[in-house]
């Protein structure tokens, strides 16, 4: 009988922890796991990325922030978002050097924002912090301007416990967006930039855009 009550309240357990966007890091059991956070540009994903660093350190815990050197957007070490509120990172030239960087006996939490530029490796470094019993909680575009999985993006929500998608609002309609529009022209997959050479579009418009530019 109590085996079985407990089983019941195992499965209680993961029901309530399954209805919150994060679960509640416990470092004493040692149990690590993988959140991603993805979505288009404009969707509020870098955002969500800093909530969820505020919160762990209101929590007092050690936490180490990364981004990839690529991307020198705003600044050179804060991980900004477009609402400009900011955390200091450590920028990064791959994903091997993450590991240099992380003390796997004392930082209980690792965020990495921008994840989509990092090279393949990324995949195997988020597995072994989280298998070091870190939560790792990782940032970036799901798909890039021609509407293609991003770098490492497929692999590393396969290998989450946890996946949040954010959307844009479509400038076009007013939908729920998921496309990063270019509407420069350049047909590099990394073009860095802001409102002046991307648009968040819904399917729908983001379809009728390419038809347009198609014909012209
Ligand atoms: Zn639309």
């Amino acid at each position: 009988m109590a085996k079985k009550s407990s089983k019941i309240q195992k499965i209680l357990n993961a029901t309530i922890k399954s209805m919150f966007l994060e679960s509640k890091a416990n470092r004493s059991k040692n149990k690590g796991w993988i959140e991603v956070v993805c979505g288009s540009m404009f969707s509020g994903k870098t955002e969500e990325l800093l909530r969820r660093i505020r919160r762990a350190q209101f929590a007092n815990q050690k936490i180490e922030i990364f981004k990839p050197a690529v991307d020198t957007r705003y600044d050179e070490e804060a991980v900004v978002s477009h609402d400009e509120t900011s955390v200091m990172s450590t920028p990064v030239n791959n994903s091997a050097e993450i590991l240099l960087y992380v003390n796997m006996e004392s930082v209980e939490v690792v965020a990495i924002d921008e994840v989509q530029f990092f090279d393949e490796g990324i995949v195997a470094v988020c597995n072994k912090l989280a298998n070091s019993g870190i939560r790792v909680i990782v940032a970036g575009l799901d798909m890039d301007y021609l509407g293609n999985p991003f770098g490492a993006m497929p692999q590393l929500m396969a290998v989450a416990e946890y996946v949040t998608k954010t959307h844009a609002i479509c400038v076009q309609c007013g939908d729920l967006a998921q496309y990063s529009y270019r509407t420069v022209l350049n047909d590099k997959q990394v073009l860095l930039g802001e409102k002046e050479s991307y648009q968040p579009l819904c399917r729908h418009c983001y379809l009728e855009k390419q038809k347009e530019q198609q014909t012209t």
